[in-house]
């Protein structure tokens, strides 16, 4: 065979190898492992292959290393050892689509850089209304914003990761879908993904079931900016956390920004595993507090405004005073009465506003308070209320307050530390485990369980 030479022969058993690894471990597994390999040489019985990433080069050796060395060995019965490195300088070839095998893709693909070739569709579709321009910035989220304006506009990672932490409808998402259009608009080559993690859980389920569980791993690893939205839904879920730990950790490390929130900070994440809580908690922990009447107030004004509405001054203060939940819920009751009085063609008024409304603000006024609960909850037990926050033990004032604890976890937002607090500042450990006690008592008497539910009807109603 001349012309020849030796670099085109082991060539040419390299396509083979990488031909039989192809059929075996199917296209997709190719594509994610195989593929971004490159042969370096073959000298002296060793193959000698490097790929983008550390994470690439353990998986590969772990996963594949004897195989590729039994396929080698077909091919050239010297071959004894493979040996695969790291090239940083490879990282756009891992992630271009562009594949030798397909002469008709990579043709078309070869023009493409890395960032094109980004699936965007990963990531969950951005709402174009969340931008921090439409944000409006009061004492109870400054905090939170800043950090996530920070983390939009440095240049390199400021902290690692954001943890914003607050009650639902407070701006979680809303900053979350800020920092990814502001980093979309003036750097568009970063690969940004922004997702919840129920929907995190959903791919890496689905992964699993389609035996992909890699590609979808270096999917995540490959990314500059990773947002998981409301992370306590991963409580319990064992396999999702562990492979979100893990994914989390590459990022780190290699210095990609992570974005987490949820609904409590991460040492109240009460079922979610002990190191991941912690090491959540290593960056930036903003919490965004309860609205106050001020900012509720602003925020309703600036959404009249962008809907172009006029709405009375006193007919904003109402809703600001009455409508303490949350932000979702005051701008609904805005958007009601705005399309209401476009329906109806009448000016918006303070008194057509309390009708249309009535049903939301009773509902509002509905909402318990610890404090109504420790009261019930004493006067049930016959106990003293000054008790809820001694601290005693005996378990005729024990018990009680540990139901107080509970009723409060259950008919409340607010987080085992807040709670805690309101029970003569205890730990919101000792609240964790008053909840676990009375789960266990209700599950295991009958009696005990109409008790609470009793109580709880009454405290409801
Ligand atoms: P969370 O994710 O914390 O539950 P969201 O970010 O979904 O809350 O916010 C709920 C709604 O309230 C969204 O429509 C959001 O735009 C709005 N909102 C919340 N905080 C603000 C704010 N400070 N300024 C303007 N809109 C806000
Ligand atoms: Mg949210």
């Amino acid at each position: 065979m001349s012309g020849w030479d030796e670099k085109e022969g082991v060539d040419l058993l390299w396509a083979r190898v990488r031909g039989r690894l192809r059929t075996e471990v199917g296209a997709a597994a190719f594509k994610s492992w195989l593929k971004p390999l490159t042969l370096r040489e073959v000298r002296g019985g060793t193959v000698r292959l490097t790929v983008a990433t550390r994470f690439m080069r353990d998986w590969v050796a772990a996963h594949y290393g004897d195989r590729l060395r039994e396929l080698w060995r077909d091919e050239d019965n010297s071959v004894r050892a493979i040996e695969i490195s790291v090239d940083p300088a490879l990282v756009n070839a891992a992630t271009r689509p562009d594949d030798e095998l397909e002469p008709s893709r990579s043709s078309r693909s070869r023009v493409s850089t890395p960032s094109d070739s980004f699936d965007h569709n990963i990531s969950a579709p951005l709402d174009p209304r969340l931008t921090f321009e439409n944000f409006v910035v009061g004492k109870p989220n400054e905090m939170a914003h800043a950090a996530s304006q920070r983390v939009a506009d440095a240049q390199t990672v400021p902290f690692n990761p954001l943890f914003l932490y607050g009650g639902v409808g407070l701006g979680k998402t809303h900053l979350m879908h800020a920092i990814a259009h502001r980093i979309r608009q003036n750097k568009p080559g970063k690969r940004v993904i922004y997702l919840s993690a129920e929907k995190f859980m959903y791919r890496f389920i689905r992964a699993m079931r389609y035996k992909d569980t890699m590609a979808f791993k270096e999917q995540f690893r490959s990314v500059d900016l990773l947002m998981i939205d409301d992370i306590q839904f991963f409580s319990g879920k064992d396999s999702t956390q562990e492979e979100f730990f893990h994914t989390f950790n590459a990022l780190i490390d290699e210095n990609r920004q992570v974005v987490i929130s949820a609904d409590k900070p991460p040492f109240d994440l009460e079922r979610m595993e002990e190191r991941l809580r912690s090491r959540l908690g290593w960056g930036v922990v903003a919490d965004i507090h309860p609205t106050t009447y001020e900012l509720r107030l602003s925020i309703l004004e600036s959404k009249a405004d962008q809907l172009e509405a006029a709405v009375p001054s006193k007919v904003l203060e109402f809703l600001a005073h009455k409508i303490a939940s949350n932000v979702r819920e005051l701008e609904g009751a805005l958007n009601r009465i705005v399309a209401h009085s476009d329906l109806v063609g009448r000016e918006i008024s303070l008194e057509n506003t309390q009708e249309l409304l009535h049903d939301l603000l009773r509902a509002s006024d509905r909402h318990v308070t610890i404090e109504e609960i420790q009261k019930r909850v004493a006067e049930h037990y016959a106990i003293r209320l000054s008790d809820m926050h001694s601290a005693r033990r005996a378990r005729a004032v024990a018990r009680p307050r540990q139901v107080a604890m509970y009723l409060s976890k259950q008919l409340t937002t607010r987080s085992l530390p807040e709670i805690g607090r309101k029970f003569g500042g205890r730990d919101h450990t000792t609240v964790m485990h008053a909840v676990k006690r009375i789960e266990q008592l209700r599950a295991t008497d009958a009696g005990f369980a109409e008790d609470i539910d009793l109580l709880r009807r009454m405290l409801e109603s």
